[in-house]
């Protein structure tokens, strides 16, 4: 048994303290906002869980792990947290992300179709493809309600035992000062999302942007459409999830915004396009009434590879984060790597250490990744 201070309540902390405290460890988990608060990353209404990631097999392994946990989390709560709508890739040729997706996949048998246009047409209620190649759908994807999933996983580590304390925490070495109270422990995390950076300069290269988000009334018939990328255009959106809407959002890494910053208005440019973009692919949303658009941040690392390393001058301390726009739904595995790397040696892949890192292509979509 451990006694350890997760700082960060958002998927990978709330994560992380489900799965330790279930495993018996003594956990504080620290936030300054309620978990599922909107001014976290993860405190979205919805997020999209798939595990199409072109040719990479290990985040294609980790998020079907993840659906597995997240259904365990589901029925521990009694909650609803995952729609199985599948998700369909737009492919615009014949050998892009997710002509290598579909190769991955089917390598690691996990289940994908190659589709062709007009065949996929047929899952929305309105729909044209003819500037697509093919369509890659995956029927075992689909939507994570992201805002309650980061609150019944804190709720169930509190049902297991954690202390769930609010208050903004600084370091201290291998300390946590929060709330006036000096917090020690064997192991300190710290997985404060888009705050990473400004709590530890020196290790932490992370690009907070604002990204944006808008929703369209197209009728009950989008409550069973499946989740969708065009990721050669840069582009994703669900179905009509909880009546919230159709969800149509560019993927255009937007401008700078500093974690501490009021989430702005919405910007004229974002929303032409995204209308203009809803307009061109699902014809029956050009008139649709927009019922809703939401402000929010990435906090994007430099390759768009997640973060999971120790702190170099503390052995017990961890950094973990690094999202980068696709991170929510890893959540529960990465809790569960972390645990493994912590308790039997499970090497974590080199790509989650600290220091620099050379530019790679994203991982969500072809919106940018510098
Ligand atoms: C618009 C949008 C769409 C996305 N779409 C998807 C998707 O479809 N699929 C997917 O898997 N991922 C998606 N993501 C990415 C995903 O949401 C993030 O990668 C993930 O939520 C990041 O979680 P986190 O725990 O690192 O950070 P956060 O959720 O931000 O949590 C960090 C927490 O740390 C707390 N904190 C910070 N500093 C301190 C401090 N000093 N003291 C106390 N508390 C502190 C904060 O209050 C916050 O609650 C999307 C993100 C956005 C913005």
């Amino acid at each position: 048994m451990e006694r350890v201070v997760i700082v960060g309540a958002g998927t990978f902390g709330a994560s992380l303290a489900w799965w330790l405290t279930r495993r018996g460890d003594d956990v504080t988990l620290v936030d300054q906002f309620e978990p599922g608060d909107p001014r976290a990353t993860s405190g979205g209404e919805t997020r999209l869980i798939r595990c199409t990631h072109g040719a990479d097999a290990d985040y294609a392994r980790m998020a079907r792990r993840a659906r597995t946990l997240w259904r365990e989390l589901e029925r521990e709560s009694g909650e609803e947290l995952m729609t199985e709508c599948g998700v369909s890739w737009f492919a615009h040729r014949d050998d892009g992300w997710e002509a290598d997706s579909l190769r991955t996949l089917g390598a690691e048998g996990i289940p994908a179709e190659r589709l062709e246009v007009g065949e996929a047409a047929r899952a929305f209620p309105s729909f044209k493809g003819d500037d697509l190649a093919w369509v890659l759908h995956e029927p075992e994807a689909g939507v994570l309600r992201a805002q309650k999933a980061v609150q019944t996983l804190a709720r169930e580590a509190a049902r297991h035992g954690a202390k769930l304390v609010r208050g903004r925490a600084a370091p201290d070495g291998e300390r946590v000062l929060a709330g006036g109270a000096t917090l020690e422990a064997d192991r300190v995390i710290w997985s404060c999302g888009g705050w990473l950076a400004g709590l530890f300069p020196e290790h932490v290269t992370l690009r907070v942007t604002r990204q944006e988000l808008f929703f369209f009334d197209g009728g009950p018939e989008w409550a069973t459409a499946p989740g969708w990328v065009d990721y050669d255009r840069a582009f994703y959106g669900t179905g009509d999830i909880d009546g919230l809407g159709v969800k149509v959002a560019w993927d255009k890494e937007g401008p700078p915004l500093d974690p501490d910053a009021d989430l702005p208005g919405p910007s004229d440019e974002v929303e032409r396009t995204s209308r203009a973009y809803a307009a061109e692919r699902f014809p029956a949303l050009a008139q649709a009434p927009l019922v809703l658009s939401k402000r929010c941040r990435y906090e994007i690392s430099p390759d768009s590879h997640f973060i999971a390393a120790p702190h170099p001058g503390h052995a017990n301390v961890w950094i973990v984060g690094g999202g980068s726009g696709h991170g929510f739904k890893h959540g529960p595995a990465m809790a569960e790597r972390l645990t493994r790397a912590w308790h039997e040696h499970a090497p974590l892949p080199p790509r989650f250490a600290l220091g620099a890192r050379e530019y790679a292509a994203s991982l969500r979509s072809a919106g940018s990744n510098r």
